[in-house]
């Protein structure tokens, strides 16, 4: 009766590890995955457009420095993100689009807001 348990231990140990080592080896995302936004701040035209449609109050516009002055543009809290691409969809410019970037585990949540510099 013992050996049942024991010979389904060792069969699982024999087998390889359902887990992966990360980062060194990543998931591959389907062509519809939808990850961190990416903003061009020379290219957005300060509509606003994302910032109205966002559907959980994730984006706020903020003034941006850029080689064409100060302009406001948009700064996203990952935190609040539900990663639903009303605001890529609704860019008139195509400056502001979702990458397949999934990478952002922080250690204090105040780094979930980015600032419109950083979404690059
Ligand atoms: S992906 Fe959706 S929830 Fe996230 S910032 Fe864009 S509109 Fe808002
Ligand atoms: S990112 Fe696109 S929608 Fe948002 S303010 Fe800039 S141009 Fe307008």
């Amino acid at each position: 009766m013992i050996l049942t348990p024991i010979a389904k231990a060792i069969a699982e140990a024999a087998k390889a590890p359902a887990t992966m080592e990360y980062p060194e080896h990543k998931e591959s995302l389907t062509d519809n995955y939808r990850g961190i936004e990416k903003l061009d701040i020379e290219t957005c035209i300060s509509c606003g457009a994302c910032a109205r449609i966002c559907p959980n109050q994730t984006i706020t516009m903020v003034d941006t420095e850029t080689s064409r002055g100060t302009k406001q543009m948009p700064q996203i809290n990952l935190e609040r993100c539900l990663f639903c691409a009303l605001c890529e969809e609704v860019c008139p410019t195509k400056c502001l689009v979702l990458t397949k970037d999934y990478d952002f585990e922080k250690y204090d949540r105040r780094e979930f807001v980015k600032r419109p510099e950083e979404l690059k």
